[in-house]
């Protein structure tokens, strides 16, 4: 008796599952039908579009900045597995001044990275024929009172977990139009990070292609690309031509600009920059030039940790306080850590100050949290440290996921964090009033008159040419900062290495603004 339930409940299994396969290819068949995707192999649309940058916001708890993309056009080759998009960008620059007009281009062919090829599968288009060729499985969901088939699919590309990337898609069940994919990407700091877009007030074409009038693509929860389609065409005749690369400028390699709108082709962006444009920039987290010393004492007990991106690490009487302990990258972090740790090999390092919440400056703070070092940032900054900090991190596990350790943040309330004991005094001072971003801090070290910061100013190369006209807002902004808490800096140290190299002071800094 038992063994024949067993079997009866085999074969219902088997007959469900059967079942189950032939709902996903007519569901899979119907939208094809729908969307005009049945012998559509390459499609080109334009429109006008911004781009957001993804985990540079002003304040932690706001929307990525977005910038404008105008004469945004994009092709994509299906069969051939290749996309190029170009725009145009039309800013005004982090430092002031007047706006600039910059290209921008994103180009991936069949051999680009997931991370990028990612773009061409969460098109409704792409995702449908991936649906056609790939292992799919069904559930159905409603949202906001609409009913949808929600397709599963999983391909064959890897993350570094070996875990198989998925790319989930929402056809609609009344319209058979597809309405919002997914995936999940592995990032440093958001862990398995959600890549969303949503795809609206379809239109018709020619051939029967549907295309998405308005399209907003949400990374980390803000928008970091947004659309509005005003026309497409499928299989255009001039597809070739679409997708290659003017001459002179890469030859048809990818581009520099990372997939997703994440700003222009040049990495810098329009939006406000990571980074002040000289020094530092683009090096990637690669250790500093082989020459120079991995830190530099500049007090009793006081070292720059050098980099691309520097840190203090600042002695105390049993610990250690590191500022600006995980930029960049989890590599450029953990070197961080390791250098600290060879300077002080018998104190624990027990706090990290960050100097503000951008990823630049937050990257690598998962091999801060794994360490067990407790964050230090003012409360403005503490939520969205914490979530991105707790995010499941399974297609790529990091020291973080390894440790199983909980994010330590304290979110400081007020202007102002002391560390003090009878050896000494570190001050952690909130800026008031900066454009650039809330919740950014300077160490002070007040018996040394040093102080430490990042991201407000960029002193010319040439402390004797022009004061910029107009003045940088952050210099200003900076100045009234050390006037106000009378702070008498004799050295300055950038997080971001000034060029020439060098720690500057509040005499120099007043020069450039022509005091
Ligand atoms: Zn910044």
């Amino acid at each position: 008796m038992k063994r024949v339930l067993v079997a009866a409940v085999v074969l219902v299994g088997v007959m469900a599952s059967t079942a189950a396969a032939q709902d996903v290819k007519a569901v899979i068949s119907n939208a094809s039908k729908a969307m005009g995707v049945d012998g559509l192999n390459s499609i080109h649309y334009y429109g006008t579009a911004q781009n957001g940058n993804l985990g540079q916001n002003n304040n932690a708890n706001q929307p990525w900045p977005l910038t404008p993309a105008n004469d945004y056009v994009r092709a994509i080759d299906f069969a051939q597995t290749a996309l190029r998009g170009t725009w145009q960008t039309y800013a005004v620059p982090v430092t002031g001044g007047a706006a600039t007009l910059q290209a921008g281009q994103q180009n991936i062919n069949a051999q680009s990275p997931w991370a990028q090829l990612l773009e061409i599968y969460i098109t409704p288009w792409g995702f449908l024929k991936a649906a056609a060729t790939n292992e799919a499985a069904m559930r159905s969901q409603t949202l906001d009172g609409k009913r949808y088939n929600v397709l599963t699919v999983t391909g064959s590309a890897k993350s570094p977990s070996g875990q198989p990337y998925r790319v989930v898609g929402y056809i609609n069940r009344d319209t058979n139009l597809v309405e919002r994919v997914q995936t999940w990407l592995d990032h440093e700091f958001f862990g398995d990070m959600l890549i969303e877009a949503d795809y609206l007030h379809y239109r018709d074409a020619a051939n029967g292609l549907k295309f998405p009038a308005r399209i907003v693509q949400r990374r980390a929860g803000w928008p970091t690309f947004e659309m509005y389609v005003l026309g497409a065409n499928p299989n255009p005749a001039n597809l070739q031509q679409l997708l290659a690369p003017p001459a002179g400028r890469g030859g048809g390699a990818p581009a520099a600009a990372p997939a997703g709108g994440r700003g222009a082709a040049d990495g810098r962006g329009a939006a406000p920059a990571a980074a002040p444009a000289a020094g530092g920039r683009g090096q990637g987290g690669a250790p500093a030039p082989a020459a120079a010393p991995n830190s530099e004492k500049l007090a009793e007990g006081v070292f720059r940790i050098n980099g691309a991106y520097n840190a203090l690490a600042v002695e105390m009487a049993d610990h250690v306080v590191l500022f600006e302990p995980g930029p960049q990258n989890l590599q450029r972090a953990r070197a961080v850590i390791t250098e600290t740790k060879r300077i002080f090999p018998n104190k624990p390092i027990r706090y990290g100050v960050i100097s503000h919440h951008h990823l630049d400056h937050t990257q690598g703070l998962a091999e801060v949290v794994a360490e067990g070092i407790t964050i230090v940032t003012p409360a403005v900054n503490r939520n969205y440290l914490v979530s991105a900090m707790s995010a499941p991190r399974t297609l790529a596990p990091d020291a973080l996921a390894k440790s199983g350790r909980k994010p330590q943040v304290e979110g400081f309330v007020g202007d102002r964090r002391v560390f003090q004991d009878s050896t000494r005094t570190f001050e952690i001072h909130v800026i008031r009033a900066l454009p650039h971003a809330d919740g950014l801090v300077i160490g002070w070290l007040p018996k040394e008159k040093l102080l430490v910061y990042a991201d407000m100013f960029n002193l010319p190369t040439d402390a004797t040419g022009p004061v910029p006209n107009p003045p940088v807002v952050g210099t200003q902004v900076f100045a009234a900062n050390m006037e106000r808490l009378n702070l008498d800096a004799e050295r300055i140290m950038s997080v971001h290495n000034l060029n020439p190299d060098r720690l500057t002071s509040r005499a120099e800094l007043l020069k450039s603004l022509g005091r």
